[in-house]
């Protein structure tokens, strides 16, 4: 679980543009845009990453600093160490580099390098570093490796590669801490030297992690230092290339099916329908509050009882259902609160529903039937006319008595219901992103494959499973129907 993320009451509401802002977006998000270590820059220092893992931390902080040091005095040209800057040099400058990082450590720990960088687009890199005997798996393993190693943006060994970044701005003094950062400073001078274990790096790590992500955006201009957009090309060129020539690991979860058996309590709410409707024959030939109460909760039930009975209770369709469920229960319970005032409400909410029917019915007359279609106008035409002639019939476009559903949960007194349930369903039911990668995108763990997600063609993958929460809700429904009707104790579930 995330615990260094902001609270809802944190986000700023902006009513009118509908929006709920993050309290960083809210302060820096047209300042500053981020860019991600491990998507955008990580790439271009993973070269020094390669030393420090084949010769370890101590070794080879040692070694790429030297290195590092003589770089800076050798060219103004790069103030970063970045990958992608060093290929941009001509080749002789190109050369002289790598003559540099090849006195200080073996070019066999910077060649698997070279499937990226190859002889067509870096050709005086690959020359230098290419190494036969080495073969493409193993230069891939090596770099999937690496890429494995530094992409957490907080880990220890990311935090060595974010302080090398900024090595050549310290070796140029181009570091300029304020006396007000006493930390800082003590984190750029000891850092290379003191080891992961010593309590002195909780507070040097965040210090360095924070000035290396803070300087990408800058650039010294004589007008003073100007926010840039990072370039961002050879990081992505990287991902691409590193994706392409390995295979995707996709893993899919399977959760567990609820076992518990429902078929007494459907059973059990069947026959409590059938009862109330024979006990209540007179208001069921008389009555609208009747045929919506009752006639409501059976379409819950059915809706129940199509899940259980199909064992869908981790599917999507599920999701829909349940959504539904909690939406006539809502209604239900909205209705009898506003009967008091609004007595013919049980009629208006029929008459509501209707009026729905009737604008697809008068669109649909407008064009050619279509035989196999799910919606057949015969049917429609005798529902909508069996309250009364269509002719008297309003369509209502809004929600009805003109409230969300939010607002009638709230109403009633089951805001959480709607915030736990309704609202992560109703992603679902819309096919919004957050539905859609839950239930049929798959995460690849390949670490060369950058958040990469694949479709899950199979459908390998199910979801949580719905039952418990159905049951929940049908019993808040069972209990609201004995509070109305007096259901035998016998009878009940
Ligand atoms: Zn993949």
């Amino acid at each position: 679980m995330t615990s260094n993320t902001s609270k809802l009451k944190d986000h700023k509401l902006y009513k009118k543009k509908g929006l709920v802002a993050s309290p960083f977006n809210d302060k820096l998000g047209d300042v500053i845009s981020l860019t991600s270590w491990t998507k955008n820059r990580m790439p271009e220092y993973l070269w020094l990453g390669l030393i420090l893992d084949q010769y370890g931390r101590t070794d080879g902080m040692k070694k790429t600093q030297s290195l590092l040091h003589e770089i800076a005095n050798f060219t103004d040209s790069i103030n970063h160490p970045r990958l992608s800057d060093i290929l941009r040099l001509n080749d002789n400058e190109q050369e002289k580099i790598y003559k540099i990082i090849s006195t200080h450590v073996d070019s066999v720990v910077i060649s698997p390098l070279t499937i990226i960088c190859n002889i067509e687009k870096y050709p005086t890199f690959y020359e230098f570093f290419n190494q036969c005997n080495i073969s493409v798996e193993q230069r891939l393993d090596t770099l999937s490796n690496a890429i494995k190693i530094y992409s957490p943006h907080q880990s220890d060994e990311a935090t060595d590669l974010r302080y090398l970044a900024m090595n050549l701005l310290l070796f140029k003094g181009k570091i300029h801490i304020s006396d007000n950062c006493p930390n800082v400073f003590d984190a750029y001078k000891n850092y290379p030297n003191t080891e992961h274990s010593d309590p002195k790096m909780s507070s040097y790590r965040p210090s360095i992690r924070s000035s290396e992500g803070i300087d990408l955006n800058f650039i010294e201009t004589p007008d003073g230092p100007q926010i840039i957009p990072i370039d961002t090309s050879f990081a992505d060129y990287f991902w691409r290339e590193m994706g392409l020539i390995s295979s995707c690991e996709t893993f899919s979860i399977d959760h567990k099916s609820n076992t518990n058996d429902y078929a007494e309590f459907i059973e059990k709410f069947q026959k409590i329908i059938h009862f109330i409707t024979v006990e209540n024959k007179d208001k069921s030939l008389s009555e609208d509050k009747f045929d919506v109460i009752v006639g409501s909760s059976t379409y819950a039930l059915k809706i129940f009882k199509e899940i259980h009975d199909n064992s869908l209770g981790n599917s999507i369709i599920s999701r829909m259902g349940i959504r539904t469920i909690i939406e006539v229960y809502i209604i239900l319970k909205y209705l009898l609160k506003k009967e008091e005032k609004i007595p013919k409400i049980w009629e208006e909410y029929k008459i509501y529903g209707m009026g729905n029917y009737k604008l697809i019915l008068l669109k649909a007359r407008e064009k050619e039937a279509k035989e196999t279609s799910h919606f057949v106008p015969f049917i429609a035409d005798i529902l909508v006319n069996e309250i009364k002639w269509e002719e008297f019939i309003d369509i209502d476009l809004k929600y009805f008595n003109k409230t969300g559903i939010r607002e009638k949960s709230i109403e009633i007194g089951e805001k959480d219901l709607f915030d736990t349930y309704y609202d992560y369903d109703s992603n679902f039911a819309h096919g919004l992103w957050g539905a859609v990668r839950e239930s049929s995108m798959l995460a690849c763990n390949n670490s060369c494959h950058f958040n990469h997600i694949v479709p899950d063609s199979h459908c390998a993958q199910n979801l949580p499973d719905t039952m418990t929460d159905c049951l929940d809700t049908m019993s808040k429904l069972l209990d609201l129907l004995d509070d109305l009707f007096k259901i035998p104790e016998s009878l009940m579930p």
